[in-house]
């Protein structure tokens, strides 16, 4: 892996996190300002720096091993550990090679293959019209137009038609884009001027691959660039295939005159899997990682299957989290541990202020366990959440200070008035302890 592909895989993983809101706190704070830095292929590490050298972050990165390599482990296809380096340990070449804002263009992700695609009532028009695409030029399917909501499998079947074509047919040439970049090409071209470039590498193609097409409705230039490309390519019976959230009349705010071209070759949606499929696909991700289908594991691949209905991206991503946190509490993977680690896919989330909700917000922001805030534990990275803890308490309950006390393990009240006088003085004076307080209130309120 190169490092453009390592900052990629790196945004990936943290983006399939984020889609979990019970992670959104911990990555906006703790795992978007890390950048990766340098990879070790034999000994499976990833190594991140951080801009602020607090103890803090190597902390939450330590705390939060199981499910960051769980991310990593859905996009890389590899388990890889994350480990926090010094600033002063990168060298300045490492420095400037990392280029933070690198775009996702021609990238594919392997693992996103025909092979890996499990299919069902609910895809097999798209797989068949994918397939036939890289399998040879097919005007009937010109331009292939597929949709379906978010976390269905659009941008894993471009990336199979691209991965196909490149291997089986490497002298057609392809090229997979997402709207995104594209968008920012071209506006990065018109700045430039090299215009002539830009068109010169949109439309000497044999198939062009959009994805997430619907992110251009209102961007007039990139609307009109991605109308005359079209025109181009379809003109000299070059493939192109669109990905969408929304099949084409409902783009609302896209221009007409694409919205019927749209609708020249073929319009093909895939829809959420149904329950087998959605166990064929959990069964095939346990073989690939290694597991034996055993009835235990099918026990547990039917409770996820059942528990997570519509979005396969979350149904993955449940799975991983299971077997990365039986591996770090090295225990077997059963329905028990399903029902643990998934928590806030069975239990809906109760909004009430109460002091146990307000322990567990702060515990899962600082990436401690609520039992150790609890405890008599006195280190500086279990203290300073529970004054945190004891602060918000005290501000959006009306406890007394000996009930909130009661609440850490039976402290003193005195204890407990000289941890809110504490973490209120502070916060006068500390811009980033105002932002934490701040975010955990987003949570709890
Ligand atoms: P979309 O682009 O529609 O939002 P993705 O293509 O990113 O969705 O798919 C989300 C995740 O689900 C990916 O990891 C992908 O490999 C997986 N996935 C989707 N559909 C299937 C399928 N039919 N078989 C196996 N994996 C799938
Ligand atoms: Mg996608």
């Amino acid at each position: 892996m190169n490092n453009a592909e390592l900052t990629l895989n790196w945004k990936r993983a943290l983006d399939l996190l984020y889609e979990d809101p019970a992670n959104r706190l911990k990555v906006d704070s703790w795992f978007r300002p890390l950048l990766p830095y340098r990879i070790d292929e034999s000994k499976g590490i990833i190594y991140c720096s951080s801009q602020d050298s607090n103890s803090f972050a190597k902390n939450m990165v330590n705390r939060n091993q199981a499910i960051l390599r769980g991310a990593l482990f859905q996009v890389i296809g590899r388990d890889y550990q994350v480990q926090i380096i010094d600033e002063k340990d990168i060298t300045p070449e490492e420095h400037s090679q990392v280029d933070p804002f690198f775009g996702e263009e021609e990238y594919l992700n392997p693992r996103y293959s025909f092979e890996n695609f499990v299919t069902g009532p609910n895809n097999r028009l798209a797989m068949a019209a994918c397939l036939a695409i890289a399998d040879g030029y097919s005007p009937e399917y010109n331009p292939l137009f597929l949709y379906g909501d978010s976390g269905l499998g659009k941008t894993h079947l471009l990336h199979a038609i691209g991965q196909y074509v490149k291997k089986n047919s490497p002298e057609r040439k392809v090229l997979y884009v997402s709207s995104e970049v594209f968008t920012n090409e071209l506006i990065a071209c018109i700045k430039e001027k090299k215009m002539e470039e830009f068109r010169s590498k949109y439309r000497n193609l044999d198939i062009l691959l959009i994805d997430d097409i619907q992110f251009i409705a209102g961007k007039p230039q990139t609307e009109e660039e991605i109308f005359h490309t079209f025109e181009a390519l379809h003109r000299a019976s070059k493939q192109i295939v669109f990905s969408s959230d929304k099949p084409p009349r409902e783009l609302g705010n896209m221009p007409e005159r694409l919205i019927t071209r749209f609708g020249w070759g073929m319009i093909a949606d895939i829809q959420p899997p149904d329950y087998e499929t959605r166990a064929a696909i959990l069964q095939q991700k346990a073989s690939q990682e290694g597991f034996d289908i055993d009835s235990d594991m099918k026990e547990v691949i039917d409770l996820i299957a059942q528990s997570i209905p519509s979005n396969i991206r979350e149904l993955e991503g449940a799975f991983t989290r299971v077997v990365f946190q039986a591996a770090a509490l090295n225990q077997k993977i059963t329905k028990n541990l399903v029902k643990q680690v998934l928590t806030d896919v069975f239990n809906t989330k109760d909004q009430e202020i109460t002091p146990a909700n307000i322990k567990r917000s702060v515990a899962n922001y600082f990436g401690i366990k609520v039992q150790e805030m609890e405890s008599s534990n006195r280190s500086r990275s279990i203290a300073y959440p529970r004054q945190v803890a004891i602060y918000l308490i005290r501000k959006h309950t009306n406890l007394s200070l000996p009930r909130i006390g009661e609440e850490f393990g039976g402290r003193d009240h005195t204890t407990i008035l000289h941890s809110c006088e504490k973490i209120a003085k502070d916060i006068k004076t500390s811009e980033s302890l105002r932002t934490t307080i701040e975010n955990i209130e987003k949570q709890i309120l």
